[in-house]
């Protein structure tokens, strides 16, 4: 296949394009590096099945003729997403609306990557599929939270009007090498600060919970479902959650480090907590992540190392 890859140069969308070549599929790889970036792509300078085009898909662009649209561009920590609000309220509108015409116009199976902020502060645990969520719709999360939600909106229309072949995946908190040293989430600020002798800074009293999905596996499960025939969201996320203490003690076990833990206040909106049900994955394409939080943090560990030594 051909396949088109908006945000090619982001944490996800580089791992994707790295899963995609190994199957022996060609990658136009779109972004405008706007958070990603075009060291996560350095690796593939040779590659001839590789194409970078540098857009920013919230305006037209023509990939000429694909396969498959994985649509991947948003800013999407929150550090990032509050810095670029609006643009992370465009790409999550035109730009989801863009990637859609292109699959419609080539006939292209799609693929988007949603999110479990469509749950919000979700208060029904853990999350199914089936659950409408829990959003404040104009605080400070709305950029990202409702963009995505709009996209969903958009994908099903576009499923339903237009008959394009489209996915859902709502991915959960994912880590793993590549993720940006600086872009503000806990398990880049956490592994980063342990490395550096800093302290760690829980928010709030590390009470609030989320569940962690090591890249590989995270990867493996949207490819499950990017190959299945389902058009509803589906859950790709591990279900095994950690509070957000806990997870700083678990980043201190593997990192070896003597920092000490400070608290620092809690962001507004902040998700008290998170964790999929992936019983739909399991049941549909027989995925379950593999990679438990200590495993994934000491495979992440050499990629963070790397982040202290050289500066960005
Ligand atoms: N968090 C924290 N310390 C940090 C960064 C984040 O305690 O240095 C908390 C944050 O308040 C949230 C959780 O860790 O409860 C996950 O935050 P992240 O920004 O990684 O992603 P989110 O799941 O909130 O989108």
């Amino acid at each position: 296949m051909r396949v088109l890859v908006t945000g090619a140069a982001g944490f996800l969308g580089s791992h994707l394009t790295d899963a995609l070549l190994a199957e022996g599929h060609s990658v136009v790889g779109a972004d405008n590096l706007c958070t990603g970036s075009l060291r996560n792509l350095k690796h593939l300078g040779h590659e001839p099945k590789f194409e970078f085009l540098k857009a920013d898909v919230s305006a037209a662009f023509d990939p000429k003729r694909v396969d498959y649209v994985f649509n991947f561009a948003s800013p999407a920590s929150p550090v990032d997403y509050y810095r670029l609000g609006i643009e992370t309220l465009m790409v999550g509108s035109a730009g989801t609306k863009n990637a859609l015409d292109i699959a419609h116009k080539y006939g292209a199976k799609f693929l988007h990557a949603s999110t479990s902020e469509c749950y919000g502060d979700p208060s029904v645990h853990p999350q199914t599929e089936e659950y409408w969520g829990n959003v404040n719709p104009i605080g400070i999360r709305s950029v990202y939270d409702e963009a995505k939600r709009f996209s969903e909106a958009l994908v099903m229309a576009y499923n339903r009007y237009h008959s394009v072949d489209t996915r859902l995946v709502r991915i959960f908190n994912t880590y793993g090498p590549r993720l940006k040293k600086d872009d503000g989430r806990v398990i880049s600020n956490f592994m980063i600060q342990a490395l550096k002798a800093e302290n760690l800074t829980v928010y709030g009293e590390g009470a609030q919970t989320r569940s962690f999905c090591y890249v590989t596996d995270e990867i493996e499960g949207i490819l499950g479902l990017s190959r299945s025939n389902e058009h509803t969201p589906v859950n790709v996320g591990n279900p095994i959650e950690w509070t957000i203490l806990e997870c700083a003690k678990a980043v201190l076990r593997v990192t070896g480090a003597k920092s000490e833990i400070v608290y620092c206040p809690l962001p507004q909106d902040d998700p008290i907590q998170r964790q999929p049900d992936i019983s739909k994955a399991r049941r549909l394409f027989g995925w379950e992540p593999k990679i438990d939080l200590e495993t994934g943090l000491k495979l992440s560990l050499e990629y963070f190392k790397s982040c202290v030594e050289v500066p960005a």
